[in-house]
This record gives C-alpha cells, structure tokens and sequence, in this order.
C-alpha cells in the first residue's frame, strides 16, 4: 500500500516537474491576453494598460489578443481550454459572474476553469444616445422609449455583456423591451452609435467618458450612487429619476486551471504594481475609474468576489426571464 502511494506521489511530481521548473524561468516569452471582446472597447483599454504595465515589471512582453463575440463567452471557453504554463492569460469583466445565469450550456466553468490573479478596477457605466436622439434627460428619454418602443434600438456585446446587463436591467426597470443590437464589443457598437446607426447603450466609462466630454454622444446618467470626478456635470440614475439603479462592471485577471502557483505569485505581484503605476492610475482616472485597493488585487480575493457576484446576478437574471441556449 505504501508503495502504491509512494509510486502515486512520485509520477505525479515527474509530471508536474516540468511545469514546475519552467515556472523558475518563468516568463521567458511573450505572454498573450485573451480579451473577450473587440480591440478598441472598455475592457481592451483596462488590459491594454494594465498589460504594457505587467510587461515592464515582468520584464516580457504582454499582448492582447481580442477574442469577441457571445457577451464574453467565446473568449472565456478559449482561456478555459489555453495551455496552463503562465503564457496564456484572461481578462474579463462582471460578464464571468452573469453568464452561468444567463447560458444554460457553457463548455467551461466559471469558477473551476480558471485561477484567479487579482481584481483590477471597478468602472462605472454611463446610459448614452446618439447625439442627435430626440430627448434631452432622462425622464424625456424613458417617455420616449415607451412611446416608441418598436423603433428605438439598443446597441450592446451580446448576451454576458456587461452592455447587455445594463440594458437588461433598463428595461426591466421601465417594463419595456427594446430591440437589441449585439456587437462583438462596444468599440464597434460605439462605431455605430457615432454614425447614427443605433440609439442607445449603456456602456463603462473606459468606453464613453472621451465622447461624451466632446459631445459626439449624449449622456442621460451614470449608474454610481455619486457623481464621477471626470463627468461632474452628469447625474447619477438616482438623481435623473431612477432610483436604486447601480450598476459597477469590476475586472478580473485569470490564468487556465492549472497555471502553477508560483507563476500566479508573480502575476498577481507584476498586477499590484501595474495598479500602482502612476500611467495606469492618470488614464484609470481619465476614463473615470481607478485601480482597486492593493488588497483587493489577490487572488483569493477576485475568487470569493466572483462567487459572490455569481450569487448576486443568478437570480436577478432568472427573474428577468434572460437566458441562451
Ligand atoms: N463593454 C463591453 C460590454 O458590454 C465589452 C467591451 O467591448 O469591452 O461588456
């Protein structure tokens, strides 16, 4: 028996010995960053910084590889099944916690197919229009909307996004369905609100706060319970008059089930520094957010948040009647 376990414990080191001894090295390549969505949307801004950041530390070069398409899905199941040796990693959004509430299959497991590094930043959304749409705050906007529900369109990422939770938890509020129109990311949904083709989305400020500052798009309110530095003169949803609207689309950094742990240890150090580094902090607080606390970029952290969110959106989801097959 002794020897049976003993043959057990040595052919499982033989086989962890590899990855074991290049995590010594590690890194010693380019590392990729799966984001679940179109380049030139909010969560390929936060990765892009956080990455050139990490890359500095690391001392390796980290690239974004944009992976859109089903609100996040189709980029998390590739991250899922990805080599667990520290070169492949994942960065997500709020979206990671909705979708095993929102999809009755899913070809991975939230929590179980990933290692979780650290939280990143909680970014507030903004509800915006194209410039031209015809209702100037919020109460003309939702008198609009329910007059012309059969017109007006609503642009997000496709069901798991967090464009799409907005929109969902809008239209729940207001008892009124809109038409939705599902991109592979907000940096081409944005595109199309810029030339008139859509009507409205609610969307993270990484994505919203330049044009609405330049008056390309129209701004009804953002969805904290206080104003943003970087927006002072947009109301909250409480104060535009829907009350007990909030909504905070929080970031995580996650490698493959499997990733060994010292790897993950220097991740998640080469991610509490990048939150710390004044570029990262001066554009986080120009696109009106900012890095979360040190203490929260863990990876114990980011599990029990995700777990929690998980716990939270589930039923929010099934009462609303959303779901994909
Ligand atoms: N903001 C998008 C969303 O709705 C995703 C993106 O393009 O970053 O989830």
């Amino acid at each position: 028996m002794k020897s049976r376990i003993l043959t057990a414990l040595v052919s499982a080191a033989a086989l962890s010995a590899p990855l074991l001894a290049q995590a010594q090295t590690y890194p010693d390549k380019t590392i990729t960053v799966i984001v679940p969505f179109a380049a030139g949307g909010p969560t390929d801004t936060v990765a892009r910084l956080v990455a050139q950041s990490m890359g500095a530390t690391l001392k390796q070069q980290l690239i974004i590889e944009n992976v859109g398409g089903a609100g996040g899905t189709i980029g998390a199941a590739r991250a899922a099944k990805a080599a667990p040796d520290g070169y492949t990693l994942f960065l997500h959004h709020i979206g990671q916690s909705t979708a095993p509430g929102l999809y009755r299959k899913l070809s991975y497991d939230a929590i179980n197919s990933f290692e979780p590094i650290g939280l990143i930043t909680d970014v507030p959304m903004t509800l915006i229009a194209r410039e031209d749409f015809p209702a100037k705050d919020l109460k003309e906007l939702l008198a609009y909307v329910k007059a012309n529900k059969d017109k007006v369109t609503y642009a997000n990422a496709g069901l798991g996004s967090a464009s799409h939770l907005c929109g969902m938890l809008f239209m729940t509020a207001i008892e009124t369905d809109l038409t939705t129109v599902p991109y592979k990311g907000t940096g081409p949904a944005m595109n199309d609100l810029l030339g008139k083709q859509v009507d409205l989305m609610c969307d993270q400020s990484t994505n919203t706060t330049s044009q609405i500052k330049s008056g390309k798009v129209k701004a009804y309110a953002v969805t904290t319970k206080t104003r943003l530095g970087s927006l002072p003169a947009i109301p909250t949803m409480n104060e535009a008059g829907m009350p007990g609207f909030e909504v905070a689309v929080w970031h995580g950094l996650y490698a493959p089930k499997g990733t060994p742990k010292p790897v993950i240890d220097s991740l998640s150090k080469a991610l509490k520094i990048a939150l710390k580094d004044p570029m990262v902090k001066q554009r986080f607080a120009d696109l009106g957010t900012e890095p979360v606390a040190e203490a929260r970029a863990t990876p114990e952290v980011l599990q029990a948040h995700l777990k929690a969110e998980i716990d939270k959106w589930t039923p929010i989801i099934k009462k609303a009647g959303a779901y994909a097959d």
